[in-house]
């Protein structure tokens, strides 16, 4: 006797499943708080042996004769005092009942465009356990999304995948009348460097510096010759809002502009960009975020947190290939960088979008399946949810920053303001550690581990993002024991 159930969807209307520690049905409601536990949710296929079945019909009629009806769910539940009747749980299973509009507009466009995809593969691809901060681990699906009929991109077709993309990108983290989200071909750093080449007129940027990735803003600002100004601060502690508050107020001439890294992908550090962006809004200041590591797992509000430009792309959380990066951009400022004089043609951030308005088409040639597979990514994003999504990162992180206390390691950043994406770990002390050999050793058994990126201290990288779970970070910590083990030995 079994019960298929699933991970808990959020769709409204759904029937709770609390079940034993053998996973045998204990309770079912659709009132949560009528159950002590909630382990799954009911999908509505249930098998059950002739004697189960009779048992409920016994059951029904029981009840019957006092005038009563009862439900299946309710019939089952009772006789699961009796039989066990199992639960099922599948976490990956991709369905969703139909009651109303809504649920079959997500059944069309979320559901059933994943089933497809699913039925496609013809055989699965060996599973390397990425543990490095993108590009991320990727499902079957997303990888044969890239096997499609060879097409032109200048083709309408491939425009309206162009769009969806774009559409849907945005949503993620605005609304699509006020913001827009333009395409380059390239990584990351493309769409950083599009923004801080295109958008800034004179005027001077601030540009906040914790880390490699800040400093390479800085660096961008150098070649273009920008007027900029670096405030440095901690690559472990929070910013201290009023020293940049006061840093800002010394400045002589009006600040415009001011640059900063959403989570710092060196160490971790995840900066308060709702603070700044209120620091800014009182300022009058353009704020622009380089939310490479952060976008599609931390929850982001342009609007909210006062982002006019920020940069993303599509290989880290979002959980796809390499190639694509892109800017989200507020279209009301957006629009006035018209006047500002180019300083480059492939990544000029104005250009790219009119282009794009007018034809449905990016400037110069696409990378046409990694197009592809971001739609496919996009749809898993959105099934997943992002919350979802940085709940099942944060598992992984609490099951990894848990695991290196264990085994004596320490770790960069206070939880406090950890983005949970990414952990510097500091190197174990053993005279015989060497990062190459552990890598190595990692490596030949299906985990890629990072090395660090942070002058003067001694650190290596673990990043929990992708299609991944902490089932897999626990077997990355049994690795992990196995070769600190094997130098004590030494
Ligand atoms: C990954 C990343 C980038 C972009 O790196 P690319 O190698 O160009 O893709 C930029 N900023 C941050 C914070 C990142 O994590």
């Amino acid at each position: 006797d079994v019960i298929l159930a699933s991970k808990l969807n959020g769709a409204g209307d759904e029937v709770y499943i609390e079940a034993d520690e053998n996973n045998n049905l204990k309770n079912m409601s659709k009132q949560k708080e009528e159950l002590n536990s909630i382990s799954a949710e009911l999908v509505g296929l249930t098998k059950l042996s002739y004697a189960t079945f009779q048992r409920l019909c016994d059951e029904a009629n029981t009840l019957f004769q006092f005038n009563q009806t009862i439900d299946y769910e309710y019939g089952l539940v009772k006789i699961s005092e009796k039989a066990n009747v199992y639960v099922h749980k599948l976490d990956n299973l991709a369905w969703c009942e139909v009651d109303d509009e809504d649920h079959w507009a997500r059944a069309t466009t979320i559901v059933y465009p994943i089933i497809k995809a699913r039925e496609g593969i013809p055989h699965t691809v060996k599973r390397n356990i990425l543990l490095n901060p993108g590009p991320a681990t990727t499902t079957d699906t997303v990888k044969y999304a890239q096997i499609v009929e060879d097409i032109c991109p200048r083709e309408k077709e491939f425009g309206e995948t162009m769009e969806f993309i774009s559409a849907e990108l945005t949503k993620f983290v605005g609304n699509p009348e006020k913001y827009t989200t333009v395409l380059f071909g390239g990584s990351g750093t493309a769409a950083v460097e599009s923004i801080l080449s295109s958008v800034i007129d004179n005027g001077t940027v601030v540009i906040i510096n914790n880390g490699p990735y800040g400093e390479r803003m800085c660096k961008i600002a150098e070649i273009y010759g920008l007027n900029y100004l670096e405030y440095k601060s901690s690559a472990e502690q929070a910013i201290d809002m009023n020293d940049l508050e006061i840093f800002i107020k010394k400045i002589s001439t009006n600040v415009s502009y001011l640059a900063l890294v959403h989570c710092e992908t060196s160490t971790g550090l995840l900066n308060d960009i709702e603070q700044i962006g209120k620091l800014c809004a009182v300022k009058n200041i353009e704020m622009i975020v380089d939310a490479m590591s952060s976008y599609a797992a931390v929850p982001i509000d342009m609007q909210k947190m006062n982002i006019s430009y920020l940069a993303a792309s599509a290989n880290k959380n979002l959980q796809g290939m390499a190639g694509v990066s892109f800017v989200i951009a507020n279209k009301a400022r957006l629009e006035k960088t018209e006047q500002i004089k180019p300083r480059n043609l492939y990544l000029h951030l104005y250009d790219q979008y009119r282009y794009f308005q007018m034809n449905k088409q990016m400037r110069f040639t696409p990378p046409v399946q990694t197009m592809y597979a971001l739609k496919q990514a996009i749809i898993e994003t959105q099934w997943e949810g992002i919350e979802k999504r940085y709940e099942r990162y944060s598992k992984s992180w609490t099951t990894l920053t848990d695991g290196i206390t264990r085994l004596g390691l320490t770790y960069l950043v206070p939880e406090t303001h950890h983005s949970k994406i990414i952990t510097s770990i500091i190197e174990p002390s053993h005279k015989k550690y060497n990062f190459d050999i552990m890598h190595d050793f990692f490596y030949k058994q299906g985990f890629t581990i990072y090395p660090g990126k942070i002058d003067k201290l001694e650190t290596f990288r673990i990043a929990n993002i992708g299609d991944i779970t902490y089932r897999e970070i626990e077997r990355f910590l049994h690795l992990l024991e196995q070769y600190l083990n094997g130098l004590k030995g030494e």
